[in-house]
Formats: C-alpha cells, sequence, structure tokens
C-alpha cells in the first residue's frame, strides 16, 4: 500500500475542502471497498479524509412523506428501520442481498452507491483496462465476461455497477445530495449519477473532485407492490448476475402503472422506461410482462459468456412481475 495521510473531518464543509484541496486526497466511510483497492495498489490516494464521524447517521421524515438517510447510515440500520421495511420494502429486499452481516455493519450508504465494480481484470494489474489505466485496452471484452454488461456499456468497458442498494433506489427515484467544497449544496437524481462509459469509463459519477454526498432521500414511496429479486450464483455473499426491482400498481385487472430497473446487467442501475411504457394500462397477466422483458433486453448485446444474462434478465422480469401482481 502507497503511504497517505489521514485526517478527521468535523464538518461536511471541512471534509469537503479538505479533498479538494489535494487532487489525490479522497473520502473514506466504511472503507470496506476503498481499503481492498488501496491494498491492490488500484487505488493510491496520497489523503484520506475519514467521513464516517460525520453525524449524518439519522434517517429522518421529510415533509412530503419521505425519508432523508444520512450519508453514513450504515446498510444494517437501513435494512432494519421499521420505517424503510414497512414503506421501502424493495429498498430492505435489496440491501439484505448484499455482501454479508459484517460488511454491511460497515458499509455507508454514501460508499454503497460509489463502490466500484468487481470485473477480475480492474482488480488485477497485469491486464489491460481503461477503467483503471485509460487508454489501455479492455481485457474483458474477449476475456472471462461472464459478469459483465449487455445494456449500456461500449467497446471501452463492459463492467457492470455491483450496487444491489442502488437498483433499488433507482426504482424508488432516489435524489442524491451533495455538498460541494465551495460550501454549495446540489440535487441529483440517481439516474443521473452513474455515468455510462462512453470513451473515458474511468469517469464513473457526475461527482466533481470534493463534492461529498451528504444524504440520499427518497420520495414518498409510489403506490403498488415492491419487490426486489436477486439472480447470483450462491445463496449469500455473491454479486448479482441479475436483479430486478419492481413496483407494481394494479386497478382490477390491470396494470395501473409500474416502475422497473435492472440491476448486474449494465454499467449503472437500468431503469427500463421501456418495459413500464409496456406495463401502463395492460392486463396483468403474462402476455405483457413477456413484452415488457423483451422490451427491456431489446438494446442487450452479449460478449460471449455473459450472453445467458439476456434471457435470465428476461425470465427475472417476468418472474418478479407475475410475483408482484399476485399480492398487489
Ligand atoms: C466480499 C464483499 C462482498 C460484497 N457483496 C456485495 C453485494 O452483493 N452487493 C452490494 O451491493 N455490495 C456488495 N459489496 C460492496 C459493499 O456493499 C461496499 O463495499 C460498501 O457498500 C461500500 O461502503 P463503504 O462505506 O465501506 O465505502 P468505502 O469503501 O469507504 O468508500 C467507497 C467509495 O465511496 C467514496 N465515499 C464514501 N463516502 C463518501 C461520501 N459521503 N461522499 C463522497 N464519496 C464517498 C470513497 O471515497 C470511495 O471512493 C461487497 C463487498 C465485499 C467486500
Ligand atoms: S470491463 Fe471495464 S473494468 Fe473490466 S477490464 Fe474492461 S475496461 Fe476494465
Amino acid at each position: 500500500m502507497q503511504p497517505f495521510t489521514y485526517e478527521r473531518a468535523s464538518s461536511v464543509k471541512e471534509a469537503a475542502v479538505a479533498v479538494a484541496a489535494k487532487p489525490e486526497a479522497t473520502f473514506i466511510s466504511g472503507g470496506t471497498n476503498l481499503l481492498d483497492l488501496m491494498k491492490l495498489e488500484i487505488e493510491r490516494p496520497t489523503n484520506l479524509v475519514d467521513v464516517s464521524r460525520l453525524p449524518l447517521d439519522q434517517i429522518r421524515e421529510t415533509p412530503e412523506g419521505g425519508l432523508r438517510i444520512g450519508a453514513q447510515v450504515r446498510n444494517s440500520d437501513l435494512a432494519a428501520d421499521p420505517r424503510v421495511r414497512s414503506r421501502y420494502p424493495m429498498l430492505s429486499q435489496a440491501l439484505l442481498a448484499g455482501a454479508s452481516g459484517q460488511i454491511r455493519n460497515k458499509a455507508s450508504t454514501a460508499g454503497n452507491l460509489l463502490q466500484r465494480t468487481r470485473c477480475p481484470y480492474f482488480y488485477n494489474r497485469n491486464m489491460p483496462c481503461n477503467k483503471r489505466e485509460p487508454g489501455s485496452g479492455c481485457a474483458a471484452l474477449d476475456g472471462f465476461n461472464r459478469m459483465h454488461a449487455v445494456l449500456g456499456a461500449g467497446e471501452a468497458c463492459i463492467a457492470v455497477h455491483p450496487s444491489d442498494m442502488a437498483v433499488a433506489m433507482s426504482a424508488l427515484e432516489a435524489l442524491v445530495e451533495t455538498v460541494l467544497p465551495d460550501g454549495t449544496t446540489r440535487t441529483i437524481p440517481i439516474g443521473d449519477l452513474h455515468r455510462l462509459p462512453g470513451s473515458t469509463p474511468h469517469v464513473e459519477t457526475a461527482l466533481g473532485h470534493g463534492e461529498m454526498i451528504a444524504a440520499v432521500t427518497l420520495p414518498p414511496p409510489p403506490p403498488g407492490r415492491q419487490l426486489y429479486r436477486k439472480v447470483r450464483d450462491r445463496a449469500s455473499y455473491a454479486f448479482a448476475l441479475v436483479s430486478i426491482a419492481a413496483v407494481v400498481e394494479k386497478s382490477g385487472d390491470r396494470i395501473r402503472s409500474a416502475r422497473v430497473a435492472i440491476g448486474g446487467v449494465a454499467p449503472k442501475p437500468w431503469r427500463t422506461t421501456e418495459a413500464e411504457y409496456v406495463l401502463a394500462g395492460a392486463a396483468a397477466a403474462d402476455p405483457a410482462f413477456s413484452e415488457a422483458a423483451e422490451s427491456a433486453l431489446a438494446g442487450a448485446v452479449g460478449r460471449g459468456g455473459n450472453d445467458f444474462k439476456i434471457p435470465l434478465a428476461k425470465r427475472t422480469i417476468r418472474q418478479t412481475l407475475a410475483a408482484a401482481v399476485e399480492g398487489a
């Protein structure tokens, strides 16, 4: 590991200023992803600014009827919160489907959103990787790409975003609040937080250097039944091959509205408005679920090892929608 300095921030503004002051400085929260990357010298920060003890560990009601989740709220505390469990069950389900109990006890809301891909070539410094070393190439394109993206990727990078929590938050239309080094704040819809790789896969988010996540706000829960389903190689402690976050509102035998987001298939949580459009107003039964699944994956491109994700995602969408309407 490269040498680095360490300081504990006493305010959000101070943390943002401290990171902004040095080009290679960065925030550390639970450290469950960053420290692994530092040990492998994939990330080499010169200065660590610890934000884990800032008073951002509260979950509060908003006047609109939603919840404001502090950036430091731990994944396990968020999953267990009674308001989250009753009003945003898909978020609780997604969090509990991720990592292990010990990791969830350390992992923060902000750190989970900003965790980096699990592409094995990204973690192997002997292999070309445009995300780790811009312009070096992408070993996954013709390599072992079983875990990789089928939507939203390109020739420069086919890595997926690994977060489960972010997929549920995408369907819930969460808003990410940040503080900039000059003390101003901004609100970023979660769909705009993560960037597609294009020709600059090393630029992963819309955040500027020193911009700190302070909270995530959930709007009032959408009407309908929520479900998060994750398909993975093992029953626990494995990243998603495919995951689906679905909210389905029924009116009689028809679907009044639906929201569908897919994880494990794209460089960012993949909200599929195409599927939602198909579902709105349709009879709540399989022809519509199948059509929605087909339209969600219409632009999918496999690279060999990950071809199986396309039918798998379609099946998981159909099954998740069917399960959602049973209880809707
Ligand atoms: C073995 C293992 C299995 C896992 N399985 C899963 C899984 O199945 N599903 C899943 O979703 N996740 C999984 N994870 C990932 C885990 O959820 C993340 O490592 C964790 O959520 C990161 O949170 P953290 O607080 O530890 O972040 P850190 O490691 O501290 O930071 C991560 C990044 O966020 C930045 N950051 C932290 N806080 C802020 C802030 N307030 N503002 C701006 N930037 C900030 C850091 O600078 C860093 O770049 C797994 C991890 C491990 C080690
Ligand atoms: S898929 Fe992305 S992260 Fe993986 S090797 Fe290629 S460029 Fe690197």
